[in-house]
């Protein structure tokens, strides 16, 4: 991968953000809130690149800072998937649900990033959020032998709409076994 490219592959980011992402993506389906992910992942080269631009190089001025929680893996941008790349009130309500999640959304900030979520390393998924799984894609490695299996044999109605909790995963794997 170019270090300069900018990448919006959540397996980019580190395992526990990942975590947060797809809950927070998740959630924010469930919600009817059309948003996806502009950029995770940032390389320190395409930080600098970026404080550049509108001081050294031409351009508007994007970023504030050197030092991103995007080049530690931790954090991620977001835009809207309606005609409005970056509609307001659709930002505002992804932010609430952040907020729900103990995401830290750019929003709350005193210069604000609207785009930006990030955690910390510490984040713990709220135990009183299930977490739903819908697709292969996103169970996690460990489960996906044992529900392709019930994929393919047509276990399940529909294979994007899975509905799977991280128990019944755990549970069809031991029966897996
Ligand atoms: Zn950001």
């Amino acid at each position: 991968m170019d270090i300069m490219i900018q990448s919006r592959d959540i397996g980019e980011l580190n395992p526990l953000a990942q975590q947060a992402c797809n809950l927070f993506l998740s959630e924010c389906k469930a919600q009817g809130v059309d948003i996806f992910v502009t950029e995770t992942y940032r390389s320190q080269a395409r930080q600098n690149q970026l404080y550049a631009q509108g001081r050294t190089t031409a351009g508007d001025i994007v970023t504030w800072t050197k030092t991103s929680n995007h080049t530690g893996r931790m954090a991620w941008d977001i835009a809207c998937k309606g005609n409005v790349l970056y509609a307001d009130d659709i930002l505002s309500k992804a932010g609430k649900i952040a907020k729900t999640l103990g995401i830290t959304w750019g929003g709350t900030w005193k210069v604000q990033d609207r785009v930006h979520y990030e955690i910390h390393k510490e984040w713990v998924m709220r135990k009183e959020i299930k977490m739903r799984y819908n697709t292969l894609e996103e169970i996690p490695d460990w489960g996906k032998e044992a529900i392709e299996k019930l994929i393919v044999s047509g276990k399940f109605s529909d294979k994007n709409r899975l509905d799977l909790s991280m128990d019944m995963i755990r549970m069809f794997v031991i029966m897996n076994r």
